[in-house]
Formats: C-alpha cells, structure tokens, sequence
C-alpha cells in the first residue's frame, strides 16, 4: 500500500483560511478511498484546539534544533469515527496557539520563518517516532517547502527516508515564503546552499523555491496556472526557476467536497434543492435576503454574490470601479469577505452608500458562505489570477451562474455559455479591465430574463462534476512518477 504523509498548513475541519484548507482536509480522505495509505500533519493553532475533538497526546518532548537552540513540540492526534483518515497535529503553544493562522490584517507575525522550520523538522521526529517512513511526503505552499530540501541534503543518506520521494504542491505562487538570511541559520541546512542552486532568492530564503528544486515532482491546481507561473506576468520571480522544471511540473485541479457542497444535502441552506427539483432555491435566496437585511423585493431581480479573501489576486479593483454603475441596474448584491485593510473599508463604504441593494459582511462565515451559494443567481470571481479557485465549483454545484475572469483554474472549471447550442456553464471575459467585467455581467443579466435558457444554463451548471476521486487518481499517477526517480515501486 502506498504510504503518503500529506503536510499542510491548514486543512478543514481544524483551521482554514482559504483553498488549500479544504483541499488537505479532502484529498487525503479522496486518496484513502482508492487505497492509500494517507495520513495528514498541520499545526495545531488555536483554531483547531478550540474545536470539541477527541485529540489525544501521542508523543511528548520531541526534540528539533532551531539554530543553535533544542526546542521541544508534542504531537496530538485524531482518529476520524470510522477510524478514516489519520490525523497528526504539531503541538507548541508559543508558535500556534495565536488568533490567527499567518499573521494578523497589519501584517504576517514576525516569526512565520521560525514557525514553519519548526513544524517542517517535526514532520522528520514525528516520521521517526512513530516508525512510519511514507513512500510520499506531499508538501503544499511555501510553509512545507523545506521538507524536499531537507529529504534530498540532510537525509540523503539516511536509509530510513531513501526510498521517500516528495512532491510539492503549489496552491498560490505569490506567497513565497520569503525570509532574511538569519531565517536560513535557523534552519540547520548545509551552508552551501544559501547560494543560487539552493535556497537562496535575491540574499533571502525563499521557503517556495526550496520545495520548487528539491521536490520530486512539482505541480500546481490547474493546467493553466501550470502554464501561466512560467510567465512574468503571473510567476512573481519565480517564473525562470519553474522552467527550469517544466519536464516535472504539472497541473491538476482541485476536487469539491460535495458532502460538504451540495444542495441536496446541505443543513446551512433554508431548503434543500436539486437538478431535478429546483423549487428550493428560491426559498434559499429569500432567506439570504433576511440573513442581511435586505427586502423581499430583490426577490425579483438577479442577486449577485461574492465569498472572498479580500485580497489583490481577487478582481477587487475591477469590481470597485464598475460598483456605482452596477447600482443602477435592477440588481441585488451581497458580498462575504474579509482581508485587507483597504478592501474592508471600501466595501463597508459601499454597503453603506447603497443599503437598500447591497448586503456587506466583512467577517469570515461559513454558514453565510453556504447561504450565498444556493441563494444567489450568480457569483462573481473577477480574480487577476486564481490557481483554481473552489467557489466557481461550488457555485456551479448549486446552480449560481460564475462570471469569472479566464484564468488559471477559472479557465478551466468554466465553459462559456453558448445561448444558439444550449452549452456551457456560466460566463467569462479575458482582458483584466473592468469595462470587460461590466460587459460580462451584462451579459448574463440580459439571459437571465430568458428564463428557458437560464434554466438550460443553470442545469449544465449543476451536472458538472469535479468530484475528487479523479483528482485523486491523478495525484496518484504523480506519486508513482516521483517514486520512479528513486526507483521505488512504492507497493
Ligand atoms: P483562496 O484559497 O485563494 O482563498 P479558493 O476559492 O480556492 O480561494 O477558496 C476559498 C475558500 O474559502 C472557499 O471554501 C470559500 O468558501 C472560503 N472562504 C473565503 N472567504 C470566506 C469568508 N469570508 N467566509 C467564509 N468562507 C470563506
């Protein structure tokens, strides 16, 4: 059986702050269902500590060094109520146990490069502790991208790891992991390797370009993110050191959990609809419509909904210029978010210059979340890029029409609309202007009143399935690439 130890800053149900949470809380299930043996390590934050799980403390006193220092971390666990999936999570309070994930909205917290050289390092004890040496270890994002690199020098010669290949995942090529040169004496590696062909980016350390060289297989969560990071406009300087890769890098794109995204099932929701039976969604926009104040007369007209990280990657430019024009349309708009400083504000404005059309909540609300999906008629995503983007699929899922940019996995996921042949899945523009946005949603507002093809459109939107068990095997062909370079069959 294949062993994979997948390691992730965040994963669902424990902490999340955005995609890759919910892609390390489902692959790993995705990839036990077809016979791997998938084990999952993150920290444990608050966030997850406050949870009302049974975790129990399986190791104690685990040793690491952080420079010159022995610094102690204890390993809890959780066994799922099917005994499913394994879960282990590093346990030191004085680097986890904060309010938030990364940082606060002023800022990323002064010692992220020590906080994830320290989880990477527990990743090797809790390996050795526990007697378990995975075929695979699965890095994703910059705060795993020490681990290749420890795999391929520190235990190169190690013969416990010499059959363990890596593989590293990039969910977002913009965060980096980008530390001063005192970040790299923390982290014990051979001092040649603060040099070009190491881990040294423009006199940094760069966390994401250590698991960009080291890894064994290198692949992002689409094909056409796979594609674009290659390029200076969407590779944030790393575009060179990824080429340099491209025989090993690949695209594949993130599942949804439809246990947890579907409206059929979904207990957030006013009512439970389906494909077959669409009676419900109209229950679940009025009810959207209460949860923010807004009057039963916008039951009438399209609703537009955003669920975002306010951040600059998401179109939030695009979308604040055209705001005043939209407003004079027949339209509603509700928008869940929180993030940057800049973005909270400008929405409350909004909110506040247009009470009667549009629903602000600057907060992070997963009940709210599922509330938007199924009550809205459309979702927007005018992302600058988006590796995949998951509330595109969601939407699809519960019949909210995607108007989004074509790019990354936005390109991928969404099929124009074709009104003549009846085909397709919601609405895109490819230029990053907002006249195009504009023009899109126009677009859309004007097939909305075609209510035959709106419902042709909202049909195709909810057969597509981008169920995980087709990533998964995809995963798994990438694993058996990987093992192949150490000439590990990996049965
Ligand atoms: P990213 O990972 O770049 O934030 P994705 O579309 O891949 O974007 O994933 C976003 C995930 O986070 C989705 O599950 C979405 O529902 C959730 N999310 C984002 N912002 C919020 C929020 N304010 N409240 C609740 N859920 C949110």
């Amino acid at each position: 059986m294949l062993k994979v130890l997948f390691v992730s800053s965040e994963a669902v149900p424990f902490a999340k702050t955005g995609g890759l949470a919910d892609v390390s809380g489902t692959l790993p299930r995705a990839l036990k269902e077809i016979g791997v043996d998938a084990r999952l390590v993150l920290p444990f934050y608050r966030m997850a500590r406050e949870q009302k799980f049974n975790y129990k403390l399986l190791a104690e006193d685990l040793e690491v060094t952080l420079g010159k220092q022995t610094v102690k971390g204890d390993i809890r666990t959780l066994l799922t109520e099917e005994n499913d999936c394994l879960f282990y999570l590093v346990e030191k309070e004085e680097f986890y146990d904060r309010s938030n994930l990364y940082g606060t909205p002023k800022g990323d917290y002064f010692d992220n490069a020590a906080r994830f050289i320290f989880f990477s390092k527990m990743v090797f004890a809790l390996c050795e502790k526990l007697n378990f040496f995975p075929d695979i270890i699965h890095c994703n994002d910059w705060q795993s991208g020490l681990i290749p690199c420890y795999l391929k020098t520190v235990y190169r010669k190690d013969p416990r790891f010499a059959k363990t290949a890596s593989i590293f995942s990039i969910h977002n090529v913009a965060y980096q992991g980008l530390f001063s040169r005192e970040a790299f004496d923390l982290t014990g590696l051979p001092p040649e390797l603060f040099s070009i062909a190491g881990v040294e980016f423009w006199g940094k350390i760069s966390f994401m370009k250590a698991g960009i060289v080291f890894a064994d297989i290198v692949n992002t969560v689409s094909e056409t993110y796979s594609r674009e990071i290659q390029t200076e406009e969407f590779g944030y300087g790393l575009e060179g050191i990824l080429r340099t890769r491209k025989k090993d890098l690949y695209g594949v794109l993130n599942g949804a959990d439809y246990e947890e995204w579907n409206p059929a099932t979904d207990a957030f929701i006013a009512s439970p609809y389906s494909l077959e039976d669409l009676t419900g969604k109209p229950k679940c926009k009025q009810d959207l419509l209460k949860a923010f104040s807004l009057s039963e007369e916008l039951l009438s007209v399209p609703l537009l909904g955003v669920i975002s990280r306010l951040a600059d990657q998401k179109g939030f430019d695009l979308l604040a210029q055209i705001m005043d024009k939209l407003m004079t349309m027949d339209l509603g708009f509700v928008l869940l978010g929180t993030g940057d400083e800049k973005y909270n504000e400008l929405f409350t404005l909004i909110g506040g210059k247009y009470p009667k059309k549009t629903g602000i909540k600057i907060a992070y609300d997963n009940t709210l979340a599922h509330k938007i999906e199924a009550g809205c008629d459309m979702f927007l995503m005018p992302s600058r890029y988006e590796p995949c983007g998951l509330n595109q699929i969601y939407s699809l899922k519960y019949g909210t029409i995607p108007i989004v940019r074509a790019t990354g996995g936005l390109d991928d996921t969404i099929q124009e609309f074709n009104p003549s042949s009846g085909k397709g899945t919601g609405f895109k523009f490819k230029q990053y202007d907002a006249n195009k946005l504009l023009k899109t949603i126009k677009k859309a507002l004007t097939l909305y009143n075609d209510k035959g093809k709106w419902e042709k459109l909202i049909k195709n939107a909810m057969d597509a399935d981008f169920s995980w068990k087709i990533s998964a095997k995809k995963y798994v062909e990438l694993y058996r690439k990987a093992l192949a370079k150490l000439g590990n069959p990996g049965d």
